[in-house]
């Protein structure tokens, strides 16, 4: 690993910050610990922590040490100034001959000498920071040493590494106990460069920045090299399939197996599926179900992807149903193994604990790759992003010996450790978490209300528009996925459909919603204006619902679809025969839906949506609509019973009560200000 530190960064760093009074103490902290930070081979989500001792003025204007420390809730890679508060240095270091102290009264402790009292919670390994005499000391998971510390001799295999250079402490979860242990440790030989924390990662000190973090690397380097010698091959192939099903038939199974169901409804996840070489050879191996199942490789890796992967058997291509049987029986033994964990260890503890829930946060498919799994996209991703870590470190722990990692009861410690707990802990999801919502034509102006609709209920959205660049701005704007879709195209819809699978793993409500106006006199019309017009006003959405229901079906946990149907279904407009026609055939296909795959979970509902003003999409083809009925822009508002203007979030607001009414189906909900002659009979 190659050192990232320069002069002139470093310099800029203290230039930078000085104009917000900051001093270069905490100026370079900020700079070593992004270096740092920005390495996923050292840490990886809000992990490792870093510490400054410096001076600082208080509120009173009195000068005194203080710990700047990493702060909970930042991530190394874009700490700010912020993200390191700043507490009285003398204090914590008093607690260093307590007997004992408790996580919560540590806690308590650390804030109550805070400089600031809105600054974030000081790490939990603060303490270690603050006993440590060096200026500076950083703390990462090096993937590297992690790989030497997780095996069954691995005190023995780092003595061998780093011999007189570094302390090793044995493992001890984090808090007051650890930090002392590991004074205790450097007592011993305080000519020590830092230190080795078994089977949890490295700390290194000095009296500069640089010096810190050069440490950092130069160890962490010493470990990759140990780590390409003697090296075994690793792994072995199980013998697989010669065909093996793609991740897009793959993940629809899995999600539907991992939703948990609470009075009829779902509980569902979302998956995040990730592969390449070194996964498929992890996930391939003929031993996988002994070296992936052993524990996590650092400690607070489990509160993100708990402590063992859910293994499922390789899905054959010609045979899904039998995997999906499979799959559900590997879930269930899963769920019903944690319940006996969860009770096992928390008569130890006196069961004062609340069980989590019991769903697998990574699910390794062999001859295929892996798949994060969470509660959001987000979650998905960072149980993904370790998952892929973890492959790396037990891969080259096998390679040069055996991986072994902290026992059962340590890990239960920390999964249901209470601080660890309040990292995690949230407000309560909102009514559409963990369901994903395709919404088509929602690059237009309707589309993009209807999509940022959904992503307000907590849904992951996907964006489908003909128009790239349409997708691209609504989906950047809400945070959703931009999908290119032709839905008159059943190749363009089936790519699509495989593009939110692989990102969000299924599909839960569609918004079929893309459409266009034809018009001309019946009697006179084109047969080519016509069957355009059937294309993308009927077949278009049949296309669509057709693929939807299909991943649905996989699912096997129900799903919704909600047509945007017109007035013109019901209430047909001079001239607009093109338009209204398919229209109507679109809400006879709604029933249809309804009919025939009720059964199934799957819901179909329209909304009849008219009249609406919207200066993103809609004013043309208000005009155009005035037009043919022979009426001006000014009486438009005519026949209005309310006469109030409907605009798109009215429509957006139907499309998500719809999706989310779970005992309503074949009900179309009118969107018009009022309109009789439209009034369904
Ligand atoms: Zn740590």
């Amino acid at each position: 690993m190659r050192s990232l530190w320069s002069d002139a960064d470093a310099a800029a760093m203290i230039d930078r910050y000085a104009k917000d009074g900051v001093n270069e103490d905490v100026a370079l902290r900020v700079y070593t610990s992004r270096l740092l930070g920005g390495d996923p081979q050292l840490v990886l989500h809000g992990g490792g922590n870093t510490s400054v001792k410096t001076t600082l003025v208080d509120f009173l204007g009195d000068e005194g040490e203080v710990l700047c420390v990493k702060g909970s809730g930042w991530d190394l890679g874009d700490i700010e100034p912020a993200g390191l508060p700043a507490v009285r240095l003398a204090p914590l270091r008093r607690l260093r001959d307590r007997a004992s102290l408790s996580d919560e009264d540590m806690v308590n402790f650390q804030r109550a000498n805070l400089l600031d009292m809105t600054s974030p919670n000081p790490s939990v390994e603060t303490l270690l920071h603050a006993f440590l005499p060096h200026k500076f000391v950083d703390h990462t998971h090096s993937t590297a040493v992690l790989s030497l510390t997780d095996q069954p001799d691995g005190e023995a295999v780092c003595a061998e590494v780093f011999g007189a250079r570094m302390g090793a402490v044995p493992y001890i979860m984090p808090g007051f106990d650890l930090a002392q242990k590991a004074l205790e440790v450097f007592a011993q030989d305080e000519s020590v460069e830092g230190l080795i924390l078994h089977k949890h990662g490295v700390f290194t000190f000095g009296e500069t920045a640089q010096e810190s973090y050069d440490r950092m690397i130069e160890m962490v380097s010493l470990a990759e090299a140990r780590l390409q010698q003697g090296r075994k091959a690793v792994f072995v192939g199980a013998k697989l399939p010669s065909q093996i099903a793609p991740a897009t038939d793959v993940a629809p199974i899995l999600r539907g197996a991992c939703a948990l169901e609470v009075d009829g409804d779902y509980k569902r996840m979302v998956l995040d599926f990730r592969t390449g070489d070194t996964i498929r050879t992890y996930v391939d191996g003929a031993d996988v179900a002994r070296y992936s199942q052993t524990g996590v490789v650092t400690p607070d890796h489990n509160i993100r992807t708990k402590n063992f992967p859910l293994l499922v058997p390789a899905p054959a291509a010609d045979a899904l149903d039998e995997f999906k049987v499979a799959v559900q029986q590997a879930v269930d033994r899963y769920v019903a193994d944690y319940h006996v964990y969860f009770a096992r260890n928390n008569v130890r503890v006196g069961g004062v604990k609340t069980a989590l829930d019991p769903m697998p946060r990574v699910a390794l498919v062999p001859g295929l790759g892996l798949f994060g799994i969470g509660k959001s996209a987000g979650e998905a991703s960072v149980a993904a992003d370790i998952a892929e870590n973890t492959v790396g470190t037990i891969t080259d722990a096998e390679a040069i010996g055996c991986f072994d990692c902290i026992p059962e009861t340590d890990m239960f410690d920390i999964e249901y450790w209470s601080l660890e707990q309040a990292k995690l802990a949230k407000g309560a999801e909102k009514p559409m978490a963990r369901q994903v919502v395709a919404v088509t034509g929602g690059g237009g102006g309707i589309g993009a209300a209807i999509a940022a609709a959904f992503v307000r209920e907590g849904a992951e959205v996907a964006v489908l528009d003909v128009d790239p660049d349409a997708a691209a701005k609504v989906a950047n704007r809400i945070g959703g996925l931009a999908v290119t879709c032709d839905v008159t195209s059943a190749d363009s819809v089936q790519a699509a459909f495989a593009a939110i699978v692989a990102r969000y793993g299924g599909v839960d409500v569609v918004a079929s919603n893309a459409g266009a106006a034809w018009q001309g006199r019946i009697g006179d019309v084109s047969d080519a204006t016509l069957r355009q017009s059937f294309e993308l006003n009927f077949f278009g959405h049949q296309i669509v619902a057709q693929a939807a229901v299909k991943i649905m079906r996989a699912q096997d946990t129900g799903g919704g679809l909600v047509f945007n149907t017109s007035k013109q279904a019901v209430n047909p407009g001079q001239d607009f025969g093109p338009y209204g026609l398919p229209k109507a055939a679109t809400l006879s296909l709604m029933r249809q839906y309804a009919v025939d795959h009720g059964a199934d979970g799957i819901r179909a509902n329209a909304v009849n949506a008219d009249r609406i003003r919207t200066g993103l999409l809609d004013d043309d083809m208000i005009a155009a609509r005035s037009k043919a009925r022979g009426v001006s822009e000014a009486d438009y508002m005519a026949g209005n019973l309310l006469n109030r203007e409907v605009m798109a979030e009215d429509v957006a607001d139907a499309f998500v009560y719809l999706a989310k009414a779970a005992k309503t189906t074949a009900a179309v909900v009118t969107v018009d200000g009022g309109n009789i002659a439209a009034a369904l009979r």
